[in-house]
């Protein structure tokens, strides 16, 4: 039984497999060869987009470019040609304040010469410098020498400081004072005349501050270094971070023309004096460190543009080689390396023969134009990018770049700086492209195919398996009803033969024979009438004939009918009517199969006890009828169960108590066709007590 029930479930799971897994299958292949195709199309189509992206993020900066050069022109045409080799013009240097792209302008005449604007250059090559050297004046010269004398081989200090200041009022020359005075401040700070040495250095940078003394170093900025480190000396930190702070904006307008050498002298003498302020907690002292902090960088910045500045004169034949375009007055973009970094530089031509230059700075293009330009493009066609200078070296990159992807490269043309711009397309696999917005048909094919091959499995498993289990109780019920046909049927053919053959001499025996060929046919025909009406149930034919009758008398009647038939085996059954009962609309025949039913179950299920009771009686409109026995009873979990077809509770019952599984399924549905309901209350070992309630008309 049981391996034919496997092999047909095996037929079927394999029916399964060819109609349905076997399609899903090929529908998958091909929705996966669609997939492929598809992406190999969103490749070619990335490609594409990305080498317009790249070519737009070039377009556009060379038309950043090309706006900043027109605009400047116009204003190179209202400009002066420049007399100094460092000029000043404050249109110009608007036009570089406002444009940051924009490092220094200069100035080819026609003959070649070269002129630098000084816009925010905070020191300029010795060759530009317009100052010729400083050697000083003859009078201040022969005053200093007395003064020298006096203060060094004499070493009297007071002495000096009246000759210096005797001397003073003689001389009339800018210069020399300046010299004098600041000499006069140095012996001061020899006499501890702090006060005093302070006023005097407050004098030098008030009206002396671009006399330069020796080295061309201007009396300005050193009188103001000092003033900084007489006030440290009286702890006055505030007054020095003050005249730090003055001299850190003059260094930065620039006030002074210094060289390289001069100009890092002075920023390591202000860090060394704000370090000694550092660790003040001083609330006013952090505010002005602070102040003098920001203006440390905008110098940093303007150092970087110094640079950009000096590093391209120093490479003037770039500038000079290009007489074409002043010859054609034209404009023109040029650019050079210089120590590995692409300089770019604008040419436009001047009226006066001459040539106007931008020089363009190259971090300010690569940070703020081409990440700005990169930025906006990708946002539309969604790529990371990377761009690279001449030596592979990465300049600029996004936080995220994929592996195996093809990239696109890009290199920027000759009017540009020269950088290699790569872009990468956002990963395209196979999930991705499952998972892409636009393809999400195959995505929605992929999980049909999945969610029908899982249904379709349960489906089939549980049609399988009920199928499977209800052939095995109906196997299992014919087994059982034709046992219980059998043997009631062995002994009466048994007992018969015995009284026609007249072997049985006794009239009394003969009697016995009788009755139990009387209760064996009436058993066998109630299994019958059971099995007859649970075929007409299942096919939905069963008619009833309803009437309005007293109950009281059909219940008796089975009841005593079961008194007598098993009083020999020893049962007590009881019927209890307390009261008479209003009529109930009934159908006879199945009530009392009801009763009986109940009451064999009683007494088939009763184990060693022998007590039955059954009551009868009404309550409200309804009509209760209870059949108790002190048997076996029913598990818990079996209690739902015993109302199903075929259903027997407990295996080790079904070997020895003979059944059909049918009995409690009829009662169940002739009690519903009464509108009425059927309870059981059990618990195992103490018996059962099954519950009838019919309404009173319920028809
Ligand atoms: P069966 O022919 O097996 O008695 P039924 O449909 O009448 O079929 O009953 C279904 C099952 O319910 C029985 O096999 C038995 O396990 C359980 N059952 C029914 N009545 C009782 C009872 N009074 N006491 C204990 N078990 C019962």
């Amino acid at each position: 039984m049981k391996k034919k029930g496997e092999t047909k479930r095996q037929r079927i799971l394999i029916y399964y497999a060819l109609a349905i897994v076997l399609p899903c299958l090929i529908l998958g292949f091909l929705a996966f060869r669609g997939i492929k195709n598809d992406q190999a199309l969103v490749e070619r189509e990335q490609r594409s987009n990305l080498l317009e992206a790249g070519q737009q993020i070039i377009r556009e900066t060379d038309a950043y470019l090309s706006s900043i050069e027109s605009r400047s022109a116009v204003i190179f045409d209202s400009v002066d040609i420049p007399r100094n080799k460092i000029f000043y013009d404050s249109l110009l240097s608007k036009f570089i304040t406002q444009n940051h792209v924009v490092a220094g302008v200069f100035y080819i005449s026609g003959a070649g010469e070269l002129f630098l604007l000084n816009n925010g250059m905070v020191y300029v090559p010795d060759d530009f410098l317009t100052v010729s050297d400083v050697s000083g004046s003859q009078t201040s010269q022969s005053i200093l020498e007395k003064g020298w004398k006096i203060e060094f081989r004499e070493n009297d200090f007071r002495k000096a400081l009246a000759f210096y200041k005797n001397v003073l009022p003689d001389v009339t020359n800018d210069q020399s004072r300046g010299e004098i005075l600041n000499t006069i401040a140095r012996v001061q700070k020899k006499l501890k005349l702090d006060d005093e040495a302070i006023k005097t250095y407050d004098l030098l940078s008030n009206n002396y501050s671009v006399v330069l003394i020796q080295n061309k170093i201007p009396l300005g900025a050193v009188a103001l270094l000092e003033k900084s480190l007489l006030y440290l000396g009286q702890k006055d930190t505030i007054s020095a971070l003050k005249t730090i702070h003055f001299l850190l904006s003059q260094l930065q307008r620039p006030f002074w023309e210094l060289d390289y050498s001069h100009y890092a002298n002075f920023l390591s003498k202000i860090n060394e004096i704000t370090s000694l302020c550092n660790n003040s907690r001083d609330e006013e002292t952090r505010r002005f460190l602070e102040r003098i902090n920001t203006m440390k960088d905008s110098l940093t910045m303007s150092e970087r543009h110094t640079e950009y500045v000096l590093a391209f004169l120093g490479n003037s034949e770039i500038i000079s080689g290009d007489k074409k375009s002043v010859l054609e007055n034209k404009n023109l973009r040029n650019k050079t390396l210089i120590n590995g970094k692409s300089y770019l530089f604008s040419l436009v031509s001047d009226k006066d023969q001459g040539q106007w230059g931008l020089i363009m700075d190259p971090d300010y293009i690569l940070n703020n134009i081409v990440h700005q330009s990169i930025l906006g493009n990708a946002n539309k066609s969604n790529f990371s990018w990377e761009v690279t200078d001449v030596n592979g070296e990465q300049l600029l990159k996004s936080e995220y770049i994929p592996e195996n992807t093809s990239p696109v490269n890009t290199v920027f043309p000759s009017n540009l700086p020269s950088w290699s711009l790569t872009l990468y397309p956002e990963n395209s696999g196979l999930f991705d492209s499952l998972f892409r917005p636009d393809h999400s048909l195959f995505l929605y094919i992929f999980i049909a195919i999945v969610i029908i091959l899982a249904c379709g499995l349960f489906f089939t498993l549980q049609t399988v398996n009920n199928e499977l289990h209800l052939s095995k109780m109906k196997s299992y019920f014919i087994s059982t009803v034709s046992h219980e046909f059998k043997s009631p049927l062995t002994s009466i053919r048994q007992m018969a033969e015995m009284l026609v053959r007249d072997r049985v001499p006794s009239a009394e025996r003969q009697r016995k024979y009788y009755t139990s060929i009387l209760k064996q046919s009436e058993r066998l025909s109630h299994l019958i009438d059971n099995i007859l009406d649970f075929s007409k149930m299942e096919e939905g034919h069963k008619l009833f004939h309803f009437e309005k009758a007293d109950i009281i008398p059909v219940v008796r009647d089975i009841v005593e009918s079961f008194q007598q038939h098993t009083a020999d085996q020893g049962f007590h059954i009881n019927l209890s009517i307390p009261e008479p009962l209003p009529d109930v609309v009934f159908d006879r025949e199945a009530m009392e199969q009801v009763m009986h039913n109940l009451l064999d179950n009683a007494c088939k299920y009763s184990g060693d006890s022998r007590k039955i009771e059954v009551d009868l009686l009404s309550k409200g409109n309804k009509v209760i009828i209870s059949v108790r026995d002190y048997g076996i009873g029913i598990r818990k979990e079996d209690k739902d169960k015993i109302f199903s077809r075929f259903y027997r509770a407990g295996e080790e019952l079904t070997q020895t108590i003979k059944g059909s599984g049918i009995g409690l399924t009829i009662v169940k549905q002739i009690v519903e066709a009464h509108h009425g309901e059927i309870t059981v209350e059990s618990s195992p070992g103490k018996g059962s007590k099954f519950t009838v309630t019919i309404p009173l008309c319920g028809i």
